[in-house]
């Protein structure tokens, strides 16, 4: 679960990270006024769960209140990666010196949390990593240990010479690692995290992703879920019990269990196609599984064929067919739908299939193969 920016400094003030004070407004009459109580110069910043807000022009400076509502009219409503934003953080404008990069992140690879800092902050990491890979600092902790003093010293270390803001900045590392600790955080980032003149650092920018699996016992983060804010497909999926992942393909996949939907993209690679999204209808078979499925497919534009892979066991394949007759009653879909189906109740699912005209098969290569020819032609 992704959360907003304010959320996140929330959290970050609450473990002591100095942050500049901010407000929310949802209208531009509202940011003029937080902007005319700050005074000064402010900044307006789109609120959605993504990055490059600034080179969306999501992040607007305004010298006066008026053209903090002009910003703020501008922003609201705007689209970025195809998120529309519906409230705006207006915060007083900071005196920048420097700007450096600093996020943990759980590292599967090393199986702990991991940090990574960079005195080239502002812009993307990801660009650092590729064009200056000496510029980043990695540091993994011992979830025995935490990070240790030593370590918060060397993280500000490779950021700064000046003693007064290593000693901040190691302060700043070790708030941040304990932010991320207590709130089950999978990533969490400051960029920038600014020097100022006055010899201060501060993080004008967060970011912070929470684990799914944490959210159960911590309904305080829980809470902070924004559901206006998450693409509308992924909403619609949890809702309706699926695990569901969007893609880039344009083969829609539709299988039950996990392991046979990642075996189901696999083989799709295979047969030179791409998977559209990885979906898990789970073991239920209830026919508004498979329509909301169905919808959760269509509604995205690359789709070019829809693929089925049904392994019958508590999940019954008549009842599967049955929701997928049901299914397309419910709403029209316009590219051609395979479907595998086996085990359970596998003869009565195909006659009900055939007779609704699908073509339904029981072997997975070969509708595997189909579903791809489909999707190329
Ligand atoms: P992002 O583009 O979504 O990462 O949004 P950021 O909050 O990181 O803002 C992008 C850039 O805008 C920062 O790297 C800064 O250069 C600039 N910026 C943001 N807040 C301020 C501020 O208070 N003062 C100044 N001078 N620049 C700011
Ligand atoms: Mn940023």
């Amino acid at each position: 679960m992704d959360i907003h920016e304010y959320q996140a400094k929330e959290r970050f003030r609450a473990a002591g990270i100095p942050v500049p004070p901010d407000e929310i407004a949802t209208t531009a009459e509202e940011a003029e006024a937080i902007a005319s109580r700050y005074g000064g110069m402010v900044v307006v910043k789109a609120q959605v769960h993504s990055g490059g807000r600034g080179k969306a022009g999501g992040v607007k400076l305004a010298k006066t209140a008026a053209e903090a509502r002009e910003h703020a009219s501008a922003i609201l409503g705007m689209e970025i990666n195809g998120l529309t934003v519906h409230k705006v953080l207006v915060t007083p404008a900071e005196d920048i010196d420097t700007e450096a990069y600093v996020g943990v992140l759980v590292d599967r690879k090393r199986q702990a949390a991991t940090f990574m800092v960079s005195p080239e902050g502002g812009m993307d990491i990801e660009q650092v990593a590729a064009t200056n890979p000496d510029a980043i600092l990695k540091l993994t902790v011992d979830p025995r240990y935490g990070l240790l003093p030593h370590q918060a010293y060397w993280l500000a270390n490779f950021l700064y010479d000046d003693p007064g803001l290593i000693k901040q900045t190691s302060r700043i590392v070790a708030q941040l690692y304990r932010s991320f600790v207590d709130s089950g955080a999978s990533m969490t980032e400051i960029n920038p995290l600014i020097t100022t003149p006055d010899g201060d650092v501060k993080a004008i920018d967060a970011k912070m992703s929470i684990d799914d699996s944490e959210l159960f016992r911590r309904p305080d983060v829980a809470a902070m879920r924004d559901s206006s804010a998450e693409p509308p497909s992924e909403t619609k999926a949890r809702e309706a019990g699926l695990s569901y992942v969007k893609l880039d393909g344009d083969v829609g996949c539709c299988v039950n269990g996990a392991g046979l939907a990642m075996a189901t993209m696999d083989l799709v690679k295979y047969y030179g196609g791409e998977p559209a999204n990885f979906l898990d209808i789970g073991g239920s078979s209830n026919p508004d599984k498979v329509v909301a499925a169905l919808e959760i497919i269509t509604s995205d534009p690359n789709v070019k064929a829809i693929l089925f892979n049904i392994f019958g066991g508590i999940t019954r394949c008549d009842d599967v067919a049955n929701g997928i007759v049901e299914a397309t009653k419910r709403i029209e879909i316009q590219v051609p739908i395979v479907i595998r189906l086996t085990g359970t109740n596998e003869e009565a699912a195909l006659r009900i299939l055939e007779d609704a005209g699908f073509s339904a098969y029981t072997s997975m290569d070969a509708v595997v193969e189909k579903a791809v020819q489909l999707a190329n032609a």
